[in-house]
């Protein structure tokens, strides 16, 4: 579930709260009075882990700006442009898939992927996380990735090569794993891609702790940070 944003403002240890990423959540309606508050239709979920739970590789500083500013930037964002609009009472996944067709809404495309990508981004990482992974997960990279040690330089090599800002992927496609990359908010879905994992490779994801050091973000992420529990579980879903 989506906290409000008056229960986030409470405190993070309600961040220990949040159960299974669920990206289309609405906050709670609310049977009180509308004010301009419980009008925004989309919240800022907490992180699934206080922020410094991912230093070194990951700095509270990082994730408390990532996470407070820039998250929370494009749902801000997000609320502005749908409010008073047919999109208002649409699903998150609704609005990127509406949006991504119509060049004419770049704007709300951009803000409504950027909520979702960056939701699933910190569902992919966990404290103590990387490595190879076991389970069905592990099965499926060697079968269809050339196993662990490819799936490394791979999924490494599409974050360095993506130019600019963007986001290497973990994906489902046709049945088959592939590793991909997006520019700025492109992302999966709209591809017909289901989305197992995610790396965010925008350099505000990595600049205070790594500066120009895109590569070493990298192989922090995958060595040390990758949530494979939750790559399993969008497998099995
Ligand atoms: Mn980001």
């Amino acid at each position: 579930m989506w906290l409000t944003r008056m229960q986030f403002a409470a405190g993070a240890a309600a961040a220990s709260l949040l159960g299974a990423f669920a990206a289309s959540s609405r906050a709670a309606v609310s049977s009180t009075p509308q004010t301009k508050e419980n009008a925004m239709p989309f919240t800022l979920p907490p992180l699934p882990y206080p922020d410094n739970a991912l230093e070194p590789y990951i700095s509270a500083n990082t994730l408390s700006f990532h996470h407070g500013k820039h998250h929370k930037a494009y749902v801000d964002n997000l609320n502005k442009l749908v409010d008073g609009t047919p999109m208002a009472n649409a699903s998150l996944e609704e609005i990127i898939q509406q949006s991504a067709k119509d060049p004419g809404k770049s704007g709300i495309f951009n803000n409504a992927a950027q909520v979702w990508n960056h939701t699933f981004y910190w569902n992919s990482m966990k404290k103590g996380g990387g490595g190879a992974p076991t389970g069905d997960i592990a099965k499926r990279i060697d079968a269809d990735l050339g196993g662990y040690d490819k799936f490394k330089e791979d999924f490494k090599q599409a974050g360095t090569t993506q130019f600019g800002s963007g986001w290497a992927w973990l994906v489902l496609d046709g049945g088959k794993l592939k590793i991909l990359k997006t520019g700025n908010a492109d992302l999966p879905m709209v591809h017909g891609q289901k989305a197992l994992l995610t790396m965010d490779v925008w350099e505000h994801a990595y600049y205070l702790d790594y500066q120009n050091r895109r590569p070493d973000y990298e192989g922090a992420f995958i060595d040390h940070l990758i949530n494979w529990e939750f790559a399993e579980k969008n497998l099995a879903a």
